[in-house]
């Protein structure tokens, strides 16, 4: 039985010492292993994984890799465990942890930045100068779970108490596993100016972190907020999480509609979701002069970028890899005020058992999944549920 030194446990939650973990092989290959239960260090916890959702960014690490880091290189054939985006049970406390209670409901961020580089002092974890440094002789005990080290497709997980948010009994597991995702739109949206009440948004790419971004920048009093995307469905349900207005890009010229729907200017903020190749030139030209633009998509190929158009008009481009600066606590306090629905995004849910059909779902975007959810327990073979 798990009773590792120094780790507190309680019978109300037996942990096993062996658990079944998905790994990483060639690209694209995945098979169900069974792995130690990991043990919790001083600062960390132990997470029984109940729920967790498949990103875009998971299929670029299992087919392709980056932007995983594993000891130092490509994820493949190193018996990782990819999967970031997953909430739980706190089930064991490492040593000296009294910030969280065994039974607490938590869902995670991804980084735990080293905690002792410039960015990490500054708050900026997501920008740890660490990044990946977490083995052989420069451990710098840097972590980004599904990233740089083994992450939540499998059934408990260690987590440093900074990457935990505390969740309400309330919200269903499926909803827990999407605030890193309306955490990441948070950040988006700090890094453009923090409060945006009053302020013009464009967030072009109804994907996950847009359709959020359109929820949390609503939620943050920003008028209008416009939605761009190729999808009439994925566009309807920006309108539902609270876009004033939706413009589908293949029937109307982007920057055009933009600039009408704000009464002939460009908006304050352009959240860039999209990836798409011309993105950065369509939101040079939506936003007004000194507007900013936030880069929140891996684009998959290199495009040229008009400088002087940025340089002309003092605009200002931000990069962001994901949450950060505690963003996902605001995001949860949002979605616990019921503030938007997050769940809107969310079509089907699979066991575990069944990842590589999910991750099917998800990549083939079979009958119009957004958000695949796989849960380790609780879920029949055959079930799943799509979204209204
Ligand atoms: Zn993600
Ligand atoms: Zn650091």
């Amino acid at each position: 039985m798990y009773a590792p030194a120094g780790v507190k446990t309680s019978t109300d939650y037996p942990i096993p010492d062996a658990m079944k973990a998905w790994v990483l092989g060639d690209p694209g290959q995945l098979s169900l292993r069974e792995k130690p239960v990991p043990v919790p260090k001083k600062a960390e916890v132990l997470v029984r994984i109940d729920a967790v959702a498949i990103c875009a960014t998971d299929l670029e690490i299992i087919y392709h890799g980056p932007p995983a880091l594993i000891r130092g290189g490509l994820p493949h054939n190193k018996h990782f465990t990819p999967g970031h985006e997953y909430m739980g049970t706190v089930v064991a406390l490492g040593p000296g942890v009294d910030e969280y209670r065994i039974g607490q409901r938590v869902t995670v961020e991804i980084h735990a930045g080293c905690g002792q580089c410039k960015r990490c002092r500054e708050g900026m974890y997501t920008a740890c100068h660490n990044y990946g440094l977490n083995y052989g002789e420069v451990d710098k005990g840097h972590r980004a779970n599904g990233f740089t080290t083994d992450g939540g497709f499998c059934e408990y997980q260690v987590n440093n108490i900074n990457t935990l948010v505390a969740i309400p009994d309330t919200m269903s597991d499926e909803e827990a596993t999407l605030v890193v995702t309306a955490g990441t739109a948070m950040y988006g949206l700090t890094e453009l100016g923090g409060l945006v009440a009053g302020e013009s948004v464009v967030v072009t790419g109804p994907g996950p972190i847009g359709l959020l971004g359109v929820a949390v920048a609503k939620a943050l009093g920003a008028q209008p907020v416009i939605l761009t995307g190729t999808r009439d469905n994925r566009l309807a349900i920006g309108r539902k999480l609270g876009a004033d207005h939706v413009v589908n890009v293949r029937s109307e010229d982007a920057v055009a509609a933009v600039r009408r729907l704000n009464g002939g200017k460009g908006v304050d903020y352009v959240l860039e979701c999209s990836g798409a190749p011309n993105a950065v030139n369509e939101a040079v030209r939506m936003v007004n002069r000194g507007g900013k633009i936030c880069l929140a998509a891996f684009p998959h190929q290199e495009t040229p970028v008009d400088i002087a158009e940025i340089v002309r008009n003092n605009i200002y481009v931000y990069g962001i890899r994901g949450e950060g600066k505690s963003a996902t606590h605001r995001a949860e306090a949002f979605m616990s005020q019921g503030r938007f629905e997050a769940t809107k995004i969310h079509t089907h849910t699979f066991p575990l058992e069944d990842l590589p059909t999910a991750i099917r779902y998800a990549k083939d975007r079979i009958e119009d999944a957004i958000k695949v959810v796989v849960k380790a327990r609780g879920v029949s073979a055959v079930h799943k549920v799509a979204a209204e």
